[in-house]
This record gives structure tokens, sequence and C-alpha cells, in this order.
């Protein structure tokens, strides 16, 4: 396994690092098998309190320097960074399809992310803006400016092991921010690997100590930062329930909280859809990545007059579904994260049946040679209604609920009845349908889309969603001022102290 190799991971690795310094951690170790194959690839020491407070400090000390680097010389870093990456795109996007389990194509395209936000973050360093005000008082001019926040926090999710870092890091670092990384337990090389690349970048630039650092470990080095006041802002990706525990610990302390969550993700397919259109992404939507997307498609609300059609034609693409090892380009979809993932995949098929639903498309774990691993699961579909306990529930696999509708009202009020709000779509040629769904009555979630899926949103844009997905946004349009404190200033260039609102003052 040359990536391996060219991307510097060792059968085992320290875990902890404020850049070039590697820090001795825990005496525990986390394993990391691939759900391809089942195979044990390294492994990575874990922090200790020790070893957290010793990368809290230098990231500390890192930042007191940081900050005063003109932002478009950060950015000019960041540039530097996304030229690495380019060289290793090959690299580290095969180890982000061995030990996620995610198609070899889609590896790739989450470092194309981490490459595209890069450049938008070059840009960046160059606009951000603030904005001046008349003042009411003669002589005084007044404005607004954004200066760097501090220690950023990222808590990621094994789904998306590298673009999810990236996508905050990139923008905390050209707004003038350090970066501290806990990786998901379950994806740990990556961190490695990403922390290596960086490290070559900031020694060339000389960047000091603790602009980046990584703690590797489980939810309790997530819950010492979360915390921590020194810890300005904790960006989180994960579940719902993660979501709350960091939220409430964050609030507790008046700090800020970023939160990307769990998604419930729908698409409504008009009877005026293009079903060509309508299918392919929904497919897509539904098996892409085994269904572990935050915004994978969960359910399909279909018009009544075409449901059958809808059905037949679903049935037909699925059976031409191929599941296998995702580093083959032949297959479709690959295996689950790991057997706990199995496991929940399976009881929520139970939980359906007994729910009410009927599977059209049946599910099951496969076996035999190519799924030695035991994680590679049978993608399926169920006709179900949405207030069944189970529909209304994120589960991390690739299940799809079909649900009927008779007018354009009752299908927003089935995609918006659901306590998740991230991702949603219409495939409608009707213009009065797609402007309901885009309008203040229509969609409730953080993305709407028409004629797209549910799945695979652009950096360019603002990412993130609404109720229990968390309401954090990410990446693109103006994201980055969730990374800076905002600062507004008053100058009086006159020769009177005059008082706002005309208040007087005489001595
Ligand atoms: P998870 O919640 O189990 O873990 C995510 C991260 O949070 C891990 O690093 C974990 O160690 C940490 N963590 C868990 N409990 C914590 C706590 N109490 N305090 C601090 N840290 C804690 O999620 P997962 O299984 O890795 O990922 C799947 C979930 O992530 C899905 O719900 C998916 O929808 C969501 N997700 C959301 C987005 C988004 O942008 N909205 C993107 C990717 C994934």
């Amino acid at each position: 396994m040359d990536f391996l190799v060219n991307l510097g991971i060792k059968p085992i690795n320290e875990g902890v690092s404020t850049g070039k310094n590697w820090i001795p951690g825990s005496s525990e170790k986390i394993e990391s098998f691939s759900p391809v194959d089942g195979k044990l690839i390294g492994a990575v020491t874990t922090a200790d309190a020790t070893s957290y407070r010793k990368v809290v400090n230098t990231a500390q000390a890192a930042f007191i320097e940081w900050r005063k680097w003109p932002a478009p010389k950060r950015g000019e870093v960041v540039r530097q960074i996304g030229e690495a990456l380019r060289a290793k795109k090959d690299d580290l996007g095969k180890l982000v399809s061995y030990e996620m389990g995610k198609s070899l194509q889609e590896g790739y395209g989450e470092v194309q992310e981490m490459i595209d936000i890069c450049d938008f973050a070059v840009g960046l360093s160059r606009q951000l803006h603030g904005l001046t005000m008349h003042s009411e008082r003669p002589g005084h001019r007044m404005y607004e400016q954004w200066h760097p926040l501090g220690l950023v926090g990222i808590i990621s999710a094994f789904n998306f092991p590298v673009a999810v870092w990236s996508w905050n890091t990139m923008l905390a670092w050209i707004c003038g921010n350090v970066c501290i990384w806990k990786p998901s337990e379950k994806t740990p090389l990556c961190s490695i690997a990403c922390q290596n690349i960086v490290n070559e970048v900031f020694e060339k630039n000389q960047v000091p100590e603790g602009v980046s650092s990584i703690i590797n470990g489980g939810r309790n080095v997530g819950e010492w930062m979360s915390n921590d006041p020194a810890v300005p802002l904790v960006s989180a990706t994960g579940s719902t329930r993660m979501g709350k525990a960091v939220g409430a610990a964050v609030g507790a302390r008046l700090g800020r909280a970023l939160l990307e969550l769990g998604g419930n993700n729908a698409i409504i397919i008009s009877k005026d859809a293009d079903l060509n259109i309508a299918i392919t992404g929904a497919l897509f939507g539904a098996v892409g990545t085994a269904g572990q997307r935050c915004t994978t498609t969960r359910r399909l609300i279909i018009h009544e007059s075409i449901y059958d059609t809808v059905k037949e034609k679903l049935v037909n693409a699925y059976k031409q579904l191929k599941i296998g090892n995702p580093l083959d380009s032949a297959n479709h979809v690959g295996p689950l994260i790991d057997k706990d993932a199995v496991k929940q995949y399976l009881q929520s098929i139970e939980a359906c049946k007994a729910q009410g639903g009927n599977f059209i498309i049946e599910g099951g774990v496969l076996e035999g040679t190519g799924y030695e691993s035991g994680c590679y699961v049978k993608p399926c579909v169920a006709e179900a209604e949405n207030h069944y306990p189970i529909v209304q529930h994120e589960t991390f696999a690739p299940i799809l609920y079909l649900l009927k509708y008779a007018n354009i009202e009752e299908a927003i009020s089935l995609q918006n009845g659901v306590p998740q709000g991230l991702s949603s779509s219409i495939m409608t040629l009707n213009l009065r349908e797609a402007e309901q769904f885009l309008s203040a009555a229509g969609s409730d979630c953080g993305i709407a889309n028409v004629n797209i899926g549910t799945s695979g949103a652009e950096i360019g844009g603002a990412f993130g969603g609404e109720k229990e997905t968390g309401g954090g946004r990410e990446s693109g349009s103006d994201a980055w001022k969730n990374y800076m404190r905002r600062q507004t200033n008053t100058i009086n260039y006159s020769t009177q102290l005059p008082l706002a609102q005309g208040i007087k003052f005489d001595l």
C-alpha cells in the first residue's frame, strides 16, 4: 500500500501533534481497521490530559504570533497547502476510500473539496471586509472590522474524514486563528496524513508551532475541548446526540459553537418532474457513500399519480447496483463504516417493518468472498409513512422510505415534518411549484434544491441546516464570519466630545 508510505503513515503513529512536534499521549491506542477488507491499517496514540494541555498552551502562544501575520500572507500559506494537496490527491483519496469505505471517486472528490476550499480561502484572505457607517455626530468616523478569534476547536465525523476539517481550518487560518482538530476515532489515520501534508508547508513558511494541532482520541477528548474556556469556538460535525452535548457544554461557558449535525433529507418528485433526472438524483442521493452522508436522501415524497411508475423505475435501478470493494470503480456501493453501523441498519429495518413499513427492495448483510469485513449491506427501499418513529430518525445507512402525496402543500409539509433540517429538493419543471418550495412558506432546510438531489454541495455556498441539524454554516459565502470577532470602532477627529443620542453632560 504505497499510499500509506507516501503519506507518512506508520504501523503505530503518535496521534497528538502541534506541528512538527509529535507529543506522546496516553498509553491507549486507537486501531484503525478498514471496512473494505477488515484489515488493520495502523494505530494512533491518543491524547491524555497532560498532552491536551500542552497542545492548548502551544496553540495559545502560536496565536499571539499568527494573528499578526497579514491575512494575504496567511492566504499564501493556504495557497501552498492547496498545491500540496493537488500533489497528494491520489494518495489521500485512496486513504480516505480505504479507511472510511467510500468509493475511490468519492475519496478523490473529498480531496478536491479540500483543494477548492483552499482556493476559496486564498481569495477571501484579501476580502475580510467590514462596513463603514455614517456617524450621527459631526467630526466622527464609524466602522466595523473583523479580528481573529483565537483557538478554533474542530470535532469531525467519520464520513467526511478530511474535507470537513479543511472547510473549517482553511477559513479559520486565513482569519488569523489557530486550529486544534479532534478527528473521528473511526478515521484517525486521515488526520495523521493531513497533519504531515500541512507540516511540510508550514515548515517551509516558518509558520509558528501550534497553528495546526491534532488531538486524537474518543469523545472524552472532544468533551475537554467543549468545556475549555481557552477555546472560544468549537465547530462540531456529527450526530444530533453529540451536537446537543457539545452545544450545552460550550453554551454553559458562553463560548461559540458551530454545529453541523444529522439530516433527514427528502426529495419531492412532482407529477411534472423529468423522471430521468429524478430517478438518477434519488438513486445517487440514497446509495452514494452507502447512505452515510449527512445529505443522503432518506425520504422520497412522490406524487400519487406517478407513484407506481417511480416505484417500478427505482426497483429496476436498484437491481443494477454493484456492491463491493469501493477501490474498484466498477462498484457503486461500498461498505458501512463498521459492524456497529451494520447492527443499527438491521435494527432500523426491523423497526420499520414493526411500524408498518413494506419493503419493496429487501435489505440484508452480504457474505462471502469480497465481503469478509462484514460491513457490506444491501441498499433497500420501503413504503412507509412520515410519522413512523423510524422515518423521523436518521439511520446512517442506505435505507430509503417512499411516501405518497396529493398536492404540493402536503408534499412540503411532509418534507418539513421531521426534527432535522439539512437538505431538501424538488424535482419539477413546474415553475409555480418550484418557487413555492423555495419561498418562505416552502422548505425549512438550510439547503433547498430544484432538479438536483439532496447530496453533494459545492464549497462556494454556505453549508449547514436548521432545527436539529444545528443551525451552523460552514464553507462558502460569508461563513468566514463565524471564525472572527466583530469590532465596531468610532473615531472622533473633532475638537468636541458630543455624546450619542444628544445627551448633555455639562460640568
Ligand atoms: P458522532 O456524533 O458519533 O461523532 C462525531 C464526532 O464527535 C467524533 O469525533 C466523536 O468522537 C465526537 N463526539 C461524540 N460525542 C461527543 C461529545 N459528547 N462531546 C464531544 N465530542 C463528541 O458522529 P459520526 O458517527 O462520526 O458521524 C455521523 C453523523 O454526523 C451523522 O449524524 C451525520 O449526519 C453527521 N454529519 C453531519 C454533517 C453536517 O455537515 N451536517 C456532516 C457530516 C456528518
